[in-house]
């Protein structure tokens, strides 16, 4: 391996030191004795090996009900050299909100976490497996997630949420609020939900002009968060998965046709592999090990998904 990185435990330590974020840090005892401790780990214990960092900060971006055809059809082509994509990624069934969003973030599927609801109120219990949320914060990252609807609320703790009820048309203020987020934070990881693209599917139908017109907007929310990240001095070592928990056909979605389960996945920043095309099965539970894997977290045994490597930038960009 031409390059070995230091553990995400070992990254956080030198949170806020500028200098040692700026250089490559040389391994220390304490990272060396972990190494150790990791390597020696006994067959058939679940120690997993912590993989090298390709990234100090990831951001997800769920667009609700946003069709990987619709997506595909205005991503231009500056966001497509600047990262790697799938337009045939997959999501599980229900193809709904809730059951979905927690495939992503909990990296098994619906038969394994059993979250087929789609209705959630404060004060009900909320998402109690281990998730991308939980396994960040365990590794001593942090962790924000900005909702634009109040049932996703259920995929973390309560201090880590906000929902953002801003009225319709509102994924220009979601965005602008998750940019001011990252730069006034600098979360480890940081989760974005916008809810227009659903909202205009269940209004006027998937692929309808409303709900199209919604979807044209996608590339310039992405391109100003990405303006914001960069503008906060991060964009290198930032990976941004740009994906949704469903489509859509009609007025609905939930089934297993393609329209609703198809979705985008697209990994962008510093940490993405820029101009890769993407043609192996994505699976959305794929996510949340990807979001391990580029911050070195170990993927928790007993997860489905896989990380996307070859989305992956092969180190951390030395700026
Ligand atoms: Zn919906």
């Amino acid at each position: 391996m031409a390059t070995t990185f230091p553990s995400f435990n070992a990254l956080q330590a030198g949170k806020g030191d500028r200098v040692s974020v700026r250089r490559p840090l040389a391994p220390t005892p304490l990272l060396a004795l972990l190494v150790v401790a990791v390597g020696i780990a006994a067959p058939g214990t679940t120690q997993a090996r912590a993989p090298a960092a390709v990234a100090r900060h990831v951001i997800i971006l769920s667009l609700d009900g946003a069709r990987a055809d619709a997506l595909q059809r205005v991503w231009p082509p500056s966001l497509r050299e600047q990262g790697a994509a799938s337009w045939s990624a997959r999501t599980t069934l229900p193809s709904s909100t809730l059951p979905s969003h927690t495939s992503m973030v909990t990296g098994v599927g619906p038969e394994t976490h059993h979250v087929r609801f789609n209705d959630w109120h404060p004060g009900q219990p909320r998402l109690a497996l281990p998730s991308i949320f939980t396994e960040v914060r365990r590794g001593g990252g942090t962790v924000r997630l900005l909702v634009a609807k109040r049932k996703l609320e259920f995929l973390a703790a309560a201090e880590l949420v906000t929902y953002l009820s801003f009225p319709r048309h509102r994924q220009g203020d979601v965005i602008e609020t998750a940019g001011r987020t990252f730069a006034e934070e600098r979360p480890t990881l940081l989760f974005i939900h916008v809810a227009d693209p659903d909202d205009a599917g269940h209004r006027d139908g998937w692929m309808s002009e409303p709900y199209l017109n919604v979807i044209a907007e996608a590339p310039l929310l992405v391109a100003r968060l990405l303006r914001d990240v960069a503008a906060a001095g991060r964009l290198g070592e930032t990976l941004l998965i740009v994906t949704a928990d469903h489509g859509g056909h009609d007025r609905t979605h939930g089934t297993a046709r393609p329209e609703d389960v198809t979705i985008p996945w697209v990994a962008l920043g510093g940490a993405a592999r820029a101009g890769a095309t993407l043609t192996q099965p994505i699976m959305t539970y794929d996510t949340a090990a990807t979001v391990l894997q580029a911050l070195g977290i170990p993927i928790p045994p007993g997860w489905q998904g896989r990380p996307v490597t070859d989305a992956l930038a092969a180190e951390v960009p030395k700026r």
